[in-house]
């Protein structure tokens, strides 16, 4: 990964790669942790919808079109810490894809009508998060845990109804500024060339950004019971705070255990005995103050009680007698090989770097992790694992009334 400057004076973050596809991704340090009041809860989301809704040089059909016309595929994500706005494009038309996408990111307009008609998009789109108990859940979980300064990406339906064009534009007039914009970029390019054509079209001036100011969050463990009337389906998470591992060695150590323990608890809970399907631990490092680990689980209504009590169970034993040197070891070259797989998509490789360089880091995260995690000590994964996972977890269960009764006094 090569971390160049184009002419406009921009931060270019480049991976050269045989592809003839490129990929190109700007990001923007600006997500739903800097929502700091109630009421913006998922406008940054909003903004991100509007910067498809027309620029000073383009209408919003204009723009489809426009994107269409040069084949490019355009699409943008918002995160706890980021915006971003990417695109896919065949070589030979990359100049003109990216045209479209500074104008997009620089130029936008954020018009009022088109404001009224997009809310209903989004509001749509908050509908199909909430009919996902999984999402719903997990969504109400770190809720409950973290208190009311954690803010979903996504947003909630009231906000958006309510939310003026003003309270969007905010958004962008603070953040989207000075070194709080950089771009990805991977490709069969020269790096040479790449700057050519982002410096012919990239406006990125040297402004002063504010410093992001992380709230404060004091978890609460005690158990969370969600109603969901006449479901045959109940739906548990379990939250366990952590500490935030900022190294990239804890990140893998941490990655590699939780890979580890997803087999054990797939193989023992669910296929061996099928007493639910899809648990899977995960960590949730996004938001400073709010970093866990959390499992999902689903399972019909009878055996609720059973899962609450043998999944922590596994787990123990799962400390107790897998992390073996000969499993860790396995592991490892098995958690390699996946990254290897990463590595042949340019769009997963413009996300890496972006994440990388979101964290402060920049290496190549790839590099990082071919040589790094063969140097990884068994120690240190199981000596993380096991802070990761003994003790106090927070239960949270959703179901019908009659499902979730035994956990009343839990
Ligand atoms: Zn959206």
């Amino acid at each position: 990964m090569q971390i160049l400057t184009a002419g406009s004076g921009i931060t270019v973050l480049f991976k050269r790669i045989p592809s003839k596809l490129v990929s190109c991704k700007y990001y923007i340090r600006c997500g739903s942790v800097d929502e700091v009041l109630p009421e913006q809860e998922g406008l940054c989301h909003a903004l991100e919808h509007m910067l498809f809704q027309g620029t000073t040089q383009r209408s919003w059909q204009d723009q489809v079109h426009d994107f269409n016309k040069v084949g490019a595929y355009s699409n943008a994500e918002t995160d706890f810490g980021h915006t971003a706005y990417e695109i896919h494009v065949a070589q030979d038309r990359f100049e003109s894809a990216f045209e479209i996408l500074s104008d997009q990111v620089y130029n936008a307009t954020l018009p009022n009508d088109r404001w009224e008609i997009e809310k209903g998009t989004i509001i749509s789109e908050i509908e199909d998060f909430q009919d996902t108990p999984a999402e719903l859940l997990n969504m109400l979980a770190m809720k409950d845990g973290f208190g009311p300064n954690y803010k979903e990406p996504i947003g909630n339906i009231e906000n958006i109804k309510n939310a003026k064009i003003e309270n969007l534009a905010y958004f962008k007039d603070t953040f989207y500024r000075g070194r709080n914009i950089f771009i990805c970029v991977a490709g069969n390019l020269s790096s040479k060339a790449l700057l050519k054509i982002i410096g012919k079209y990239d406006k990125w001036q040297p402004q002063r950004c504010r410093v992001r100011r992380p709230p404060e969050f004091k978890f609460d463990p005690r158990v969370l019971l969600v109603e969901r009337e006449h479901s045959q389906q109940s739906y548990i998470t379990w939250i366990k705070p952590i500490k935030r591992y900022t190294r990239v060695r804890e990140e893998m150590s941490l990655d590699i255990g939780l890979y580890m323990l997803y087999n054990y608890l797939y193989e023992d809970i669910v296929w061996d005995r099928g007493l639910c399907y899809n648990l899977r631990p995960m960590y949730f490092m996004d938001v400073e103050g709010c970093e866990c680990i959390y499992i999902n689980a689903a399972c019909s209504n009878g055996r609720l009680e059973q899962i609450v009590e043998d999944v922590p169970k596994a787990i123990d034993v799962f400390l107790k007698t897998q992390m073996t040197s000969d499993k860790i070891e396995e592991a490892k070259l098995a958690w390699v090989r996946d990254a290897l797989d990463a590595e042949e998509s340019s769009s997963i490789i413009t996300s890496w770097m972006g994440h990388a360089y979101l964290n402060n880091r920049t290496k190549d995260p790839f590099d990082e992790i071919f040589k790094g995690a063969p140097r990884i000590k068994d120690h240190t994964i199981r000596g993380i694992l096991t802070e990761c996972l003994i003790a106090d977890t927070k239960l949270c269960v959703m179901g019908s009334d009659s499902a979730k009764s035994p956990f009343y006094n839990y």
